[in-house]
């Protein structure tokens, strides 16, 4: 068969075999309601507090402030639109970025109709959110601050600490969209100052439709789905037992190999991003060149469209993701790009391309290999590559 390579590790990874197999039973023989008092319920509970345990380890919080939920976006909604209407009283002004994934814009989006008022702060050249922008955002009306831990597109890691650290000292709650970092950066959520935390464990090896909101001790925050007295009546709902049991043990094995895993993405990365750069001209790297994620590369190659740059990656067996949304049914580019301050024609010729676990010296090789010719045949394609060849054009 044709090789294969997966290049898209920040869409979803796959599901770990330590972890698939401690999910296995809880599909099975221990199939009970972690509700119900009998036995098939107790063994059930005990699960959900294993994975509620080893979840609460991994970021430095306690037990009682981790909350299962049905995913990344779903805990988004939760913290954003929890925190607003708990805390309306007290002020109707939200801080959030102009790179947040959608599951935050939207949100936010939808409270502004709802009478909230949206600061969308502006991001550098790399992707950073300026910690004294978020300062001076401030008013006595804020009561929420939303900014990414990192960000799913260009791997850009925000000062978190720094903007915890501000929010504390105004009062005000801070919520960190932590989707692409928890598993893949030590996080600490005392040390870091923050109140609210989403995660989803699709993203580090684990299964989907499964995720966690930390809500420190004492943050006032309304539930987001009614109904039974899961989750200490906070998220109702017969809790997912396998999934969060898959959770609790890929957020524990993520966490024992970190730095030696991490060292193995970035170095693959960093030949990955070079070789590129080496081979193929008019190429610019897309995010912050040390403070991202180690397995995120994005580039933006001039004169082309990263759509038919996935393509051709794709007819040769090669997994990644663009920076525009045309399969999305838009045709507007990342808005992620564009605040970084891309042209809408370079931000069209922009590719993705996020490394895991199983990838190894001989996927970054093949990509190598592959890259230069598709992208030398799609611009022998492309008329404005004919008219301004040999210079800068956009960059
Ligand atoms: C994937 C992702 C989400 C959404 O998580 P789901 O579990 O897929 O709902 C939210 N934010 C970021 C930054 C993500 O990468």
């Amino acid at each position: 068969m044709e090789r294969r390579v997966y290049m898209d590790y920040a869409a979803t990874t796959y599901v770990k075999q330590e972890v698939m197999e401690e999910m296995m039973p809880y599909f099975t023989e221990k199939y009970g309601n972690p509700s119900s008092v009998h036995s098939f319920g107790r063994e059930a509970r005990k699960a959900v507090d294993l994975a509620r345990e080893r979840t609460a380890k991994a970021l430095n919080a306690s037990t009682d402030e981790i909350y299962f939920t049905g995913g990344g976006s779903e805990s988004d909604n939760w913290a954003i639109k929890g925190a607003a209407l708990a805390n309306k009283q007290k002020g109707n002004h939200i801080i959030t970025s102009s790179i947040e994934h959608h599951a935050v814009l939207y949100t936010c989006q939808y409270l502004e109709k709802m009478g909230f008022e949206v600061t969308y702060l502006p991001v550098d050249q790399y992707g950073l959110v300026n910690p004294e922008d978020v300062k001076k955002a401030i008013t006595d009306k804020t009561i929420l601050i939303s900014i990414m831990f990192a960000n799913n597109e260009i791997g850009t890691i925000q000062p978190v600490k720094e903007i915890g650290r501000i929010a504390r000292e105004h009062g005000v709650y801070f919520h960190t969209d932590a989707v692409q970092a928890v598993g893949h950066v030590p996080i600490d959520v005392k040390d870091m100052n923050i109140d609210l935390l989403s995660l989803s464990a699709h993203k580090f090896y684990g299964p989907k439709g499964v995720g966690a909101l930390y809500v420190r001790k004492g943050v006032r925050i309304h539930p987001y789905l009614h109904g039974g007295a899961q989750e200490r009546n906070r998220r109702a709902g017969t809790e997912n037992l396998p999934g969060i049991v898959g959770l609790g043990k890929a957020i524990e094995l993520a966490y024992e190999n970190l730095e030696e895993s991490n060292s193995k993405l970035a170095a693959m990365r960093d030949r990955l991003i070079a070789g590129i750069m080496e081979k193929i001209d008019h190429v610019r790297l897309n995010g912050h060149p040390v403070k991202r994620l180690p397995g995120n590369a994005n580039l933006s190659f001039e004169f082309i469209e990263g759509e038919a740059l996935l393509l051709s990656l794709d007819m040769k067996g090669i997994a990644a993701s663009s920076g525009s949304a045309c399969t999305s049914g838009s045709l507007d580019p990342s808005h992620v790009l564009l605040a970084i301050g891309l042209t809408h024609e370079i931000a069209h010729g922009s590719l993705r391309l996020t490394l895991g676990d199983d990838n190894t010296d001989e996927d970054v090789d093949y990509v190598l290999e592959v890259l230069p010719g598709i992208v030398e045949r799609l611009r022998n394609m492309s008329p404005l590559f004919a008219q301004h060849k040999g210079e800068k054009y956009y960059v």
